[in-house]
């Protein structure tokens, strides 16, 4: 080979490894972005619950703090872990939903300064009382006004995928800068180098998400190609070459990507175990889905679970999940009848046509056997048809399977899927066990989910367990079974399997 050829060969070599790494670069911001508005969508449901709340308080009456207007406003108070305080006010008079925040809010309501929305009878502010810090969103109106206060601390832990969440700050702001909710990383001086900058910015509210991530990490993101990779992108840089003369190629949508990762199995499940409180016994598992690329990169579950949602890919995903552990520990389940398999299903889902003779044959398909599985239904989003929900609730009770209220205590239907569901299980949501061992009024919220499960006949799980504090206060309380990274984080089956053989667990000693 003479010289001019190898400079060539080498020239080529380069080329298509710097159109390999732009193509990726791309990619991946692409994906920050997505990650960005899904973070916007989370607040903007969060302040859609709290004008819902205040659209139906509104609807009742005169502001007047009777009676009626005291009960209605601690009902939406207690029911909705987000909503943490409401305030009525008119020239009347001025209640609030737990009197004891009176003194801590008030100070910091008359200190702030709105910034008004689209519709400008509502406000935003930024709240900070003591510890406590959150969104103020306020609707005037002729007769008084309705003030919500949010609490935000918790809505950015998990929108980043694990290998970036070292190497990311997020902020989530008003439209004026004022900071709403933040995520940094554990130490954040190891934040390093120069960044790059994302901003996403809802449409209907004044808030928007920021994100500072390392350049050289989003440079290198799913970037850890070899040569072989070089060449099959030097292929299909042809074939692009070729197609797009042709004026036929169109460049990956989020949708045409998922459809690629459904097909090709890169989307799995995991299993974070479940756990007995005080002896430390695995008790069952959780299946979570995760979106592992190629390379080894992740996407979150909070960003392509609502794109399988709203595209209708959400039956496949969750199908494709149960066949797929049944493959990985259907084996293990059967040699231990005792354990249980939870796996998650929207209430959209649960009433789709179809539901449960579609998955009738799945699970059977899968090997599994239905008295071992536990459909979680999230309360996060309402159930549209409570009478189709008792219906298919019914029906999967007589196969076995029983069903648990995920997430619970953070939705806006109030009790209303407890009647709709007639669950086996009551999982309380990582929001209230964060500050079960820190502030009463999580306590006191967890004695009320309790109190409510036991009236129902129900279970209590409580999810979200970090530290042994909470363990043993959550035990305290009376509940039996958790998960948690105390335990364990969710596990690929392999992992699984070995520590089930392994069964009981230590649990780990007091600080
Ligand atoms: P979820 O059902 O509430 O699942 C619990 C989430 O909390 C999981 O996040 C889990 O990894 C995380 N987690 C558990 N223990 C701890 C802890 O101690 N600390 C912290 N910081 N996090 C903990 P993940 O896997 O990111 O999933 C997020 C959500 O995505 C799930 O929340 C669920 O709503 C949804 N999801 C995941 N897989 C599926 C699926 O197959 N179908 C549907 N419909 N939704 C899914
Ligand atoms: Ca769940
Ligand atoms: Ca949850």
């Amino acid at each position: 080979m003479t010289g001019a050829s190898i400079g060539l060969a080498a020239l080529v070599a380069g080329c298509l490894w710097l159109i390999a790494h732009s193509f990726v670069a791309q990619a991946n911001r692409q994906q920050l972005n997505d990650m960005l508005q899904a973070a916007v969508i989370r607040l903007e449901r969060q302040i859609d619950l709290a004008v819902i709340s205040m659209g139906e308080l509104g609807a009742q009456g005169p502001y007047d703090c009777s009676p009626s207007v005291s009960k209605a406003i601690e009902d939406i108070a207690f029911r909705s872990v987000s909503i943490r305080e409401i305030r009525v006010s008119s020239p009347r008079a001025t209640c609030w939903a737990d009197n004891a925040h009176e003194q801590l809010f008030q100070a910091s309501l008359a200190a702030s300064d709105p910034v008004p929305a689209i519709n400008p009878a509502y406000e935003l502010a930024p709240m900070e009382a003591g510890e406590w810090k959150g969104l103020m969103v306020r609707w005037t109106s002729e007769d008084g006004s309705l003030t919500a206060f949010l609490a935000t601390a918790g809505l950015l832990f998990d929108i980043l995928p694990g290998e970036l969440r070292d190497h990311a700050r997020m902020d989530m702001t008003l439209s004026d800068q004022r900071l709403v909710s933040s995520y940094e990383p554990e130490v954040a001086a190891d934040l390093d180098g120069d960044f790059s900058d994302f901003t996403k910015a809802s449409d209907r509210y004044p808030i928007r998400v920021r994100l500072m991530i390392e350049e050289a990490v989003v440079a290198s993101w799913n970037s850890n190609f070899g040569s072989d990779i070089v060449a099959i992108t030097g292929l299909f840089c042809l074939g692009l070459g070729y197609l797009g003369a042709r004026g036929l190629v169109r460049p990956p949508t989020p949708l045409r990507q998922l459809d690629d990762a459904l097909s090709r199995g890169h989307i799995h499940p995991v299993y974070q175990p479940l756990f007995c409180l005080s002896t430390g016994r695995m008790t069952g598992f959780e299946m979570l889905a995760r979106w592992t690329r190629p390379d080894g990169t992740s996407i979150s579950p909070a960003v392509f679970i609502p794109l399988a949602e709203d595209s209708g890919r959400i039956d496949r995903l969750t199908f494709a999940l149960l066949d797929r552990a049944g493959a990985e520990i259907g084996d293990m389940l059967r040699r231990n009848e005792a354990l249980k398999l939870s796996f998650n299903v929207t209430p959209d889902q649960l009433i789709g046509s179809g539901f449960v003779e579609n998955f009738k044959v799945k699970i059977q398909n899968a090997g599994l056997n239905p008295l071992q599985l536990v459909m979680e239904i999230t309360e996060r989003q309402p159930i549209s048809d409570v009478e189709a929900a008792l219906s298919v609730s019914r029906e999967l009770s007589a196969l076995g399977i029983r069903l648990a209220i995920d997430d619970a205590g953070t939705g806006h239907n109030g009790l209303s899927s407890l009647h709709a569901l007639q669950a086996h299980y009551l999982k309380i949501d990582k929001y209230f066990v964060d500050g079960v061992a820190l502030d009463r009024k999580s306590a006191v919220l967890v004695e009320v989910l309790i109190s409510l499960a036991s009236q129902f006949g129900m279970e209590v799980v409580a999810e979200g367990i970090e530290t042994e504090e909470q363990r043993i206060k959550l035990l305290d309380l009376g509940i039996k079974e958790g998960q948690g990274y105390l335990y364990a984080k969710p596990l690929p089956a392999s992992d699984l399997i070995a520590r089930v053989e392994n069964s009981v667990k230590p649990l780990p000693k007091a600080a």
